[in-house]
């Protein structure tokens, strides 16, 4: 368990009711909305053919300091996420994990380690990054690790292949909430997405041992697209027959 000490900020909880009436919709660029008490979802847009396609990461406010799993795939928006993030909450991102190595998690780790923050992923993310010059965490940890910051506990799953051979998730097991990250397709999903470095053959049992390991999460946040669905386990397995029957047919 790797546990942080940070000077002790105080919860602006005047902050966290007003701006969670708002919706904290704030310009098309960069959208932040509320989750559960102390989660917000953070997202940006990149093009992706003729559309914005848009990448979700999470962030947390533990009372030492903001956990950030993720960041944001459009790199313009690293600084206003910190200071929308400061400007709230008066609190600077302590810890920060990239749950695989492609740049929608990974891009902003040296950024944020520049601003302070631990930064980690993997072993299995780190020697991917290395090898394709993608940006690398600080830090690594080689198996299933629990993070404690302040007043919140959460651990890293590494449930075996599937978007990538890299790919982990992240737990708050008192909230319930699985962060998913691209291993999981939102509900509005219609195909896979990128399978570039996918193993599509391992990704079922891979969504099996999430299923088995985290019951009845209350939340579970996909990589891209709308998170608000907890159908997203079974979506993700629905598209992978759907994609092993069409191939077994060509
Ligand atoms: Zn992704």
């Amino acid at each position: 368990m790797f546990t942080f000490g940070f000077m002790k900020t105080k919860l602006l909880f005047f902050f966290w009711t007003t701006l969670a009436a708002c919706g904290y919709a704030q310009n098309a660029k960069l959208e932040i909305k509320p989750l559960t008490k102390d989660f917000y979802i953070f997202t940006t847009y990149q093009r992706f053919g003729q559309t914005l396609f848009p990448s979700n990461g999470m962030y947390v406010v533990s009372n030492e300091g903001v956990i950030m799993i993720d960041a944001p795939w459009d790199t313009t928006q690293f600084q206003p996420l910190l200071d929308s993030i400061a400007a709230r909450h008066h609190q600077k991102v302590v810890l920060a994990i990239a749950t695989h190595s492609h740049e929608d998690r990974s891009a902003g780790l040296e950024f944020l380690k520049a601003q302070g923050a631990k930064t980690f992923t993997s072993c299995r993310t780190d020697s991917l990054s290395r090898a394709r010059h993608e940006k690398r965490a600080e830090f690594v940890f080689s198996q299933d690790t629990s993070f404690r910051v302040g007043n919140h506990v959460f651990e890293t799953y590494f449930a075996g292949e599937g978007h990538t051979s890299d790919n982990i998730v992240v737990w708050f097991g008192k909230e319930k909430i699985l962060y998913g990250g691209c291993l999981i397709k939102s509900t509005e999903a219609t195909n896979l997405g990128n399978l570039a470095d996918a193993n599509v053959k391992a990704w079922p049992q891979t969504i099996s041992n999430l299923q088995k390991r985290y019951r009845k999460p209350k939340y579970i946040v996909t990589g891209h697209q709308d998170w608000r669905s907890t159908k997203s386990l079974e979506h993700t397995r629905r598209l992978l027959e759907q994609k092993s029957k069409s191939h077994a047919h060509q």
